[in-house]
């Protein structure tokens, strides 16, 4: 786009408009004018455009202050659809969301391995393919597809850098799916994605500086920075799972020594309750097969009281808080959110992550910073993913 240029404005107070609407609505022509300060002819004109691209639709009268009752708008939830997409470890999951990330259908695959890249390509065509079908929405009425990829993205090319679950490198995936299906595809790294969505539709909302948290098997961390993702110069901000916690630790994935994620993450909460000799009752209640022991069981055993279980989730929330604790005196964020597999043993997790923050933070502000559970929960990478597509509908980068 040209600097300065006439069509750079008005797509700016195109989106200014609509993005009132998405917080405002149902809202009046005239209160967009005054909230906006654009002149009503710009927003008459304006809103005649998102109404003909199926954007906004006119809803119910408002009530009159005196003379002509005002048409109220809102976001057209009918008319214009997204897909969202989670490419994991191990599946590539999708739905088709409305404009309000409201999810219409969803769909998913479990991915061969070993696998090239054109096969990953293929696999993610067919499940948009799927759940489009599934969602019974016509193909004209789909304006953007989202991708929240694991590993290292570029965002701005749309290509997935390093992706360690399948040892890939370089896959070009916003160019194969635009040609694929003629609309706009953006890529983002899957917690960034995640945390795009905990901030526009779960437990994020209104808050300009954030951090989300995902423990699973990998912790990796999503940051808001006034209001705007943070990736730092090569896409790695945010690794907090492979920050050094204990420089004599255990050998991590990465191949560097004692990461947190070496010390927190999902796997280690099997090895640490094999190595354990009171183990009986979880190995009682994984059948005496280890590779049964896993975040879901233990959470499980936790709930009936088995002692183990609650310690092993106790130490899990006590190592990442010291992960959290780094995080807030490097970053100061106002809120807190944990997600991912680990963090569905709720309060068994949280409660001690929450006690290490209140004991060890600097400040008194610091140890009251907010630790919330993640709202979107296993959906999230994937409303995030469709979130990508909102935000440069509503909130495009446009150089004036
Ligand atoms: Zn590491």
């Amino acid at each position: 786009m040209q600097t300065g240029s006439f069509q750079g404005m008005k797509l700016l107070n195109k989106s200014t408009i609509l993005n009132t609407i998405r917080l405002h609505s149902p809202i009046s022509r005239a209160e967009i004018a005054k909230k906006t300060k654009l002149t009503p002819a710009t927003v008459t004109n304006i809103v005649t455009e998102l109404i003909n691209e199926n954007l906004v639709c006119e809803s119910k009268v408002g009530t009159s202050q005196g003379g002509r009752k005002p048409i109220l708008l809102t976001i057209n939830n009918r008319d214009s659809f997204i897909v969202g997409v989670d490419v994991g470890g191990h599946t590539v999951r999708a739905v088709v969301t409305n404009l309000s990330a409201t999810i219409q259908a969803r769909d998913e695959i479990t991915l061969p391995s070993p696998l090239t890249k054109d096969e990953l390509l293929k696999q993610i065509v067919l499940v948009i393919q799927a759940v489009m079908t599934k969602s019974k929405i016509n193909k004209d009425k789909i304006i953007g597809i989202g991708i929240g990829m694991h590993g290292v993205v570029d965002h701005l090319e749309g290509i997935a850098i390093f992706a360690p679950n399948f040892q890939l490198r370089q896959i070009p995936i916003k160019k194969h799916l635009e040609a694929q299906f003629q609309i706009p595809v953006y890529v983002e790294n899957d917690v960034r994605a995640f945390t795009l969505g905990e901030t526009w539709f779960g437990n994020g909302k209104g808050i300009d500086n954030l951090i989300c948290i995902n423990i699973g098997v990998g912790i990796g961390a999503g940051i808001i920075l006034n209001d705007q993702l943070f990736h730092g110069q090569n896409g790695i901000a945010g690794e907090i799972g492979h920050v050094i916690v204990d420089i004599n630790g255990r050998k991590c994935s990465c191949g560097s020594y004692g990461c947190l994620q070496t010390i927190a993450g999902g796997e280690v909460l099997r090895e640490r309750a094999l190595e354990s000799e009171q183990n009986q009752e979880l190995l009682k209640k994984a059948h005496n097969d280890p590779n049964a022991i896993n975040g879901a069981l233990i959470y499980q055993c936790a709930k009936e009281g088995d002692p183990l279980s609650l310690q092993l989730l106790a130490d899990t929330g006590r190592y990442i808080g010291v992960g959290v604790i780094n995080l807030i005196h490097l970053i100061n964020p106002t809120r807190i959110i944990i997600g991912g597999g680990v963090a569905k043993a709720g309060d068994y997790v949280l409660a001690p992550l929450r006690e290490v923050v209140k004991e060890r933070a600097l400040t008194a502000q610091a140890r009251e910073t907010e630790i919330l559970q993640s709202k979107l929960g296993d959906d999230g990478t994937m409303i995030g993913a469709a979130t990508l597509v909102l935000k440069h509908l509503f909130n495009p980068h446009i150089t004036l």
